[in-house]
């Protein structure tokens, strides 16, 4: 089934942080949540990509979560919650909380499937505004199949990383006759019981699921692509964070795929992390050279044994829904400027590159809020 087309000034992509920071800012300048800003997520619940995430990963294990905007007025901040609770239950509740309180009037499960320009006059079923302007039409799927178009002045896209799990082409991968599963694929480690695991990936991600195997796994192998760097001087990490952001940045303004912040920043040596190096747990190998039918064969030739092989390799921007404008470069990226499309001015990407974190999309809504404030302001000129 089809609705109508409806029309709205700004249509969010995404209610994660970056999503929920912007929509509150643009409610906070006057526009109407649900008429004015609709605010679209495809997740059934709560907490944007959160809502994912594994149980054993609770809020004192996370790197930090920052409060959204508006949240202090509500008497919330997450440093009060309580951090042993799974991030994924805490994050999940005090957005709803969020979403409720500022009556934000998020519609999910709703899917962006495409988001394209209107040609002048093209478009009749978009409206009688499209045909004397240029917009942007996002298509839409709900969870019982109706398809939707909504037409918008501007697109905040804030569809974060989940979606696109990154996992790099490795000969035998397709040969390989075990368990293979991405970041997004792991649930608990009780799912390894008595098993032979192969992690691959420098990050947080992967060395937490190594932490998680330990005595229940039979045995764990670590493969990275890059040798891990620790960094266990905190103003040091700090200062190697801020360089990858800055790396982020000159990424997406040049349209390059975005480097992964950890192989810029070192990883933080916590307590915890501190027990598994000491232990000789957290001890990376060069990346092996394939997969056969029951394990890897590393850069030595040594057949190691596998049941199952854990990609934690990362995330692409999830951007899919974005094809119609045609925005990749030569180069695979998306040219981004100060999260702004310079190829489709009326595109926003917030939570994009180097606002990829919770405190960089907290940022990142004010910013764009303002811009996104500009935009209409001309069309309003444009019109009147
Ligand atoms: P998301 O939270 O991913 O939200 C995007 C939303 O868009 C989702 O709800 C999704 O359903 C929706 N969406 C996507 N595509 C569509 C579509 N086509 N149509 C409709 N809806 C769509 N950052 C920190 O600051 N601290 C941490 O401790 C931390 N830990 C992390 C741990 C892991 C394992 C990972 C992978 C990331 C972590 N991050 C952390 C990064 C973190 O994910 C971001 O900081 C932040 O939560 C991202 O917010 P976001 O709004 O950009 O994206």
């Amino acid at each position: 089934m089809r609705t109508a087309a409806q029309q709205a000034r700004v249509v969010v992509i995404g209610a994660g942080q970056a999503g929920l920071s912007v929509a509150w800012h643009l409610q906070r300048a006057g526009l109407v949540a649900g008429d004015d800003v609709v605010v679209l997520d495809r997740a059934p619940g709560t907490g944007g990509a959160w809502q994912f995430r594994w149980d054993a990963l609770r809020l004192g294990l996370a790197h930090r979560v920052h409060d959204l905007p508006g949240m202090h007025e509500m008497g919330l901040r997450f440093d009060d919650a309580d951090r042993s609770r799974p991030a994924r239950d805490v994050v999940a509740e005090y957005y709803r909380r969020f979403e409720e309180h500022h009556d934000l009037r998020v519609r999910r499960p709703v899917a962006v499937t495409s988001v394209r320009r209107v040609s002048a006059a093209a478009d009749t079923d978009a409206g009688a505004a499209a045909a004397t302007t240029s917009r942007l039409v996002v298509e839409t799927r709900a969870e019982d199949g109706t398809v939707g178009t909504i037409v918008a002045e501007v697109v905040v896209n804030a569809s974060g990383t989940w979606g696109t799990p990154f996992v790099p082409w490795v000969p035998g991968r397709d040969v390989f006759r075990g368990r293979q599963l991405d970041t997004t694929g792991y649930r608990d480690a009780a799912d390894f019981a008595g098993q032979d695991v192969v992690v691959v990936g420098g990050g947080t991600s992967g060395i937490g699921f190594l932490l998680e195997l330990d005595g229940v796994a039979r045995s764990t192998r670590w493969f990275t692509r890059r040798p891990v760097v620790w960094s266990e001087d905190r103003a040091l990490a700090l200062g190697a964070a801020v360089a990858a952001v800055e790396d982020q940045d000159r990424a997406a303004r040049a349209g390059r795929v975005l480097p992964s912040i950890v192989s810029g920043t070192g990883l933080p040596v916590s307590r915890r992390i501190r027990a598994g190096l000491d232990r000789g747990l957290l001890r990376a190998e060069p990346m092996f050279t394939r997969l056969d039918e029951d394990g890897v064969v590393t850069a030595d030739g040594e057949h190691v044994h596998a049941d199952a092989v854990l990609w934690a390799t990362g995330f692409r921007a999830d951007l899919r829904h974005l094809a119609p404008l045609q925005l990749r470069t030569e180069d695979g990226g998306v040219v981004v400027e100060d999260g702004r499309s310079t190829a489709e001015p009326r595109l926003f990407l917030a939570g994009y590159g180097p606002q990829a974190s919770t405190i960089g999309a907290n940022r990142a809504g004010r910013r764009t809020a303002r811009q996104v404030l500009t935009v209409l302001a001309e069309d309003a000129a444009v019109a009147s």
